[in-house]
């Protein structure tokens, strides 16, 4: 099973695929818990380039390293977790991508989505959970949250507004894989609806 967690910054995906893991875990299941960019030790490379560079990498290129560490990801930690029989829980996957380099950096949608789907070789997860949030609230979070560093500073308000709206869209357009959720529900809430729609596919 291939469940991935997406939405934007400070929506709690972080938080969210600890609870499951953790559910799944013990319910005796073996869970591999990553994420995206920055699943493996190439990738961490990579997610120091982007992270670092954010917003003088060009766009084209900034899709590039992000289908480069999808890419090397899903080939050496996901498939073979899933042909173990192992849960995946992920952190960020395609659709981050189609949102944030997509709708972010104003690249054409299908092409992104085509770009990730050939890196990936056509994996889909079974299940995508969406947390959708106004980026203020987001913004606010972050900054009560004290993260090491500042992670929405680089980008305006109006890239987040066209990130979420992406996500939402993208959501929209595939119902079956996807389960929205409002993130600003209590962190339990939100929890159990994932828990129940996981079980669901299991
Ligand atoms: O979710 P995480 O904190 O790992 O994301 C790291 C950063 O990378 C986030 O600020 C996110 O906005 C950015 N990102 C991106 N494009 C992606 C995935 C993540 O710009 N495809
Ligand atoms: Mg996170």
């Amino acid at each position: 099973l291939f469940v991935t967690l997406e939405g934007g910054d400070g929506v709690g995906k972080t938080t969210q695929a600890r609870l499951l893991e953790e559910w799944l875990a013990g319910q005796g299941r073996t869970v591999v818990r990553t994420r995206e960019p920055g699943g493996t030790e190439v990738g961490v490379l990579i997610r120091d380039i982007v992270l670092h560079h954010r917003g003088d990498v060009a766009p084209r290129a900034e899709a590039l390293l992000y289908a480069a560490d999808r890419a090397h990801h899903i080939e050496t930690v996901v498939r073979p977790a899933i042909a173990r029989g192992e849960v995946v829980i992920q952190d960020r996957y395609l659709d981050s991508s189609v949102a944030y380099q997509g709708a972010g950096r104003v690249l054409d949608a299908d092409e992104v989505r085509d770009l990730s789907l050939w890196a990936a070789d056509g994996l889909l997860p079974q299940v995508t959970v969406l947390l959708d949030l106004d980026p203020t609230a987001a913004r606010a979070r972050l900054d009560a949250d004290d993260k090491p560093f500042d992670r929405l500073e680089a980008e305006k308000h109006d890239f987040h507004a066209r990130v979420r709206s992406a996500f939402l869209a993208l959501a929209a357009s595939e119902p079956e894989r996807f389960l929205v959720l409002d993130a600003s529900r209590p962190v339990d809430e939100i929890a159990a609806a994932i828990r129940e729609r996981v079980s669901s596919v299991l």
